[in-house]
């Protein structure tokens, strides 16, 4: 309902009120517009021919600079809680939405500029992206979807042949830094903050929310639509009928426990592959249960459960690796408040979708571990050691995981021989410790010889979760280096890397390595 500016020259920072967004086209400077890395497999997603990538003006339509037929942009007005804080309105300040791309298999993908100029959401800050952080969005969106994990998307990464000026928290002095823009492509951009900030401000931007979560349900969630009786989705939360949650007969209940499930199922799949958020504000929480708005986000390295790579999280540490599952729980518990608050949920149904969260969570990240460490069933007590066992040797998360699948199912093994096939990552050892581990594959191996598993159905099933490759923080690093010198083969070699984790690549084992001590900051990420 904001009465429509001048989208060229509309960009003096506001409150946008009553209205879920703002019309607003891509302002950035764009002196010499490169395209230097895409996703083939976005591209097929769009069904865009590759022969589009090669068109001489490419670079300025996914720069921003010249416009897209049929385009119609705009940028998000959402507000959330920062740090555990209500910050009010945030919003796009950098993002700007082309519009939609509807394929023939009725998918409809939405495409948006990063770093593509000023909007009214802009705040203080200048719209503008730069290549450090650009790479890192382009390469981790795809490195998580071939992880198989629920993420937004990354089309293309464009230099723009200008500089962005960034406070360096190294030493507090201002840098130039070469500017980036990543197209981002996701079914839906819409986040917890989406809603929030309608319901705060309250009265008639009540009726937002439910207009929002309407669009919501049609577009993304339409098996909630007409939901019938013979659906059962019916659960009992106590004693008596006064206790039964029917979602069948509140299509919006249904959609927040679909939320809140879809959040636990992504937050479990992170606890799975060591990925840490680094900034897990309800404005950075996906409503379709995606991985979004990659930051200073890293993967473990030496498993330490209170790692973060975000330094603006310490010392309080709040959205450290160990911290994720009780998060997702706290920001469900935010957005299924602000539905109530729309009248949208009662009571009863906000703490249900709460409850689905912690169980669906649990499940999944039990079956998870279970799968990661190639057994047949849950088993509590080894897992846990093995996490301490691991947090107190600095154990590397990915390649300990990968190697554990060379371990034979033969109680007779000698006991000496026990920690062969993981010495390249139980490094260092006293005796007392070797004797801590020597223990614990003891169990292990008990376990597997007792789980009626073959040696190679369980290496196969296994290494099908423990990831060879991962997109570790001195990799980005390294090849962020090289393109700041102009060179993007590294980027591109990364990019087809991380696209089979799964598979042993011959000539890649480089990329498979522990981080140099360069690298090594104990229990926190590098800058990023
Ligand atoms: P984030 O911490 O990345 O989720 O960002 C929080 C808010 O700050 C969002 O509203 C962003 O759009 C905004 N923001 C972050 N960086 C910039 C920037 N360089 N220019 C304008 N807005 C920004
Ligand atoms: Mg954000
Ligand atoms: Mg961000």
């Amino acid at each position: 309902r904001e009465l429509p500016g001048d989208p060229r020259t509309d960009l003096i920072p506001r409150e946008v009120l009553h209205s879920c967004y703002t019309k607003v086209s891509p302002s950035v400077e764009v002196d010499n517009p490169q395209l230097v890395a895409w996703s083939d497999s976005v591209a097929e997603l769009l069904e865009l021919d590759p022969k589009e990538f090669e068109r001489p003006d490419f670079a300025e339509k996914l720069s921003g600079s010249s416009p897209l037929a049929g385009m119609m942009p705009y940028a998000q007005c959402y507000g959330g809680h920062q740090f555990g804080m209500w910050a009010g309105q945030l919003g796009d300040g950098r993002a700007i939405t082309l519009g939609e791309v509807l394929n023939s298999k009725s998918q409809r993908w939405e495409l948006q500029l990063k770093g593509a100029g000023k909007t009214p959401y802009s705040r203080f800050a200048d719209g503008l992206a730069v290549l450090r952080s650009s790479i890192r969005e382009f390469l981790c969106s795809e490195a998580m979807n071939s992880l198989g994990i629920p993420t937004t998307r990354a089309l293309s990464l464009v230099t723009t042949g200008n500089y962005v000026t960034r406070d360096m928290f190294y030493d507090g002095n201002p840098k130039d830094e070469p500017g980036a823009i990543v197209c981002r492509v996701s079914q839906s951009f819409l986040r917890f903050g989406s809603y929030q900030i309608h319901a705060s401000r309250g009265g008639d931007d009540l009726g937002l929310v439910r207009t929002l979560a309407d669009y919501a349900i049609r577009y993304h969630f339409p098996h909630l639509e007409n939901l019938s009786k013979s659906d059962s989705l019916s659960f009992s939360v106590g004693e008596g009928d006064e206790s039964v949650v029917d979602l069948t007969s509140n299509k919006y209940a249904a959609w927040v426990v679909e939320v809140a499930e879809r959040t636990a199922s992504l937050v479990a799949k992170w606890q799975g592959v060591g990925f840490t958020h680094g900034v897990l504000n309800t404005d950075n929480m996906s409503v379709l249960g995606l991985t979004i708005d990659y930051g200073p986000f890293g993967f473990l390295d030496a498993f330490d459960p209170r790692y973060t790579p975000n330094t603006t999280d310490l010392p309080g540490r709040r959205y450290c690796f160990a911290n994720q599952p009780d998060i997702g729980l706290w920001n469900i518990s935010q957005f299924a408040t602000t539905i109530a608050a729309a009248h949208l949920i009662n009571d009863k149904e906000t703490n249900y979708a709460m409850e689905r969260y912690a169980t669906k969570f649990m499940d999944e990240y039990q079956a998870i571990m279970t799968k990661k460490i190639g057994l047949p069933k849950y088993n509590k007590q080894l897992i846990n050691e093995l996490l301490k066992n691991m947090s107190i040797d600095k154990v590397d998360y990915t390649n300990f995981f990968r190697l554990l699948s060379n371990i034979k199912a033969d109680p007779t093994i000698p006991e000496d021989e026990l920690l062969i096939p993981l010495k390249a990552v139980l490094l260092d050892m006293g005796k007392e410790r070797k004797d801590a581990w020597t223990s614990w594959l003891k169990s292990y191996v008990q376990e597997l010889s007792t789980s009626g598993i073959s040696d190679e159905e369980r290496k196969k099933s296994m290494d099908s979760v423990n990831p060879r490759y991962i997109l570790r923080n001195y990799l980005c690093q390294s090849a962020i280096d090289i393109a700041e010198q102009g060179d993007f083969e590294e980027v591109r070699r990364l990019l087809k890397v991380m696209s089979r984790p799964y598979e042993d690549q011959p000539g890649m084992e480089k990329y498979a390595r522990l981080p140099p001590a360069w690298a090594y900051r104990p229990g926190v990420g590098m800058l990023s």
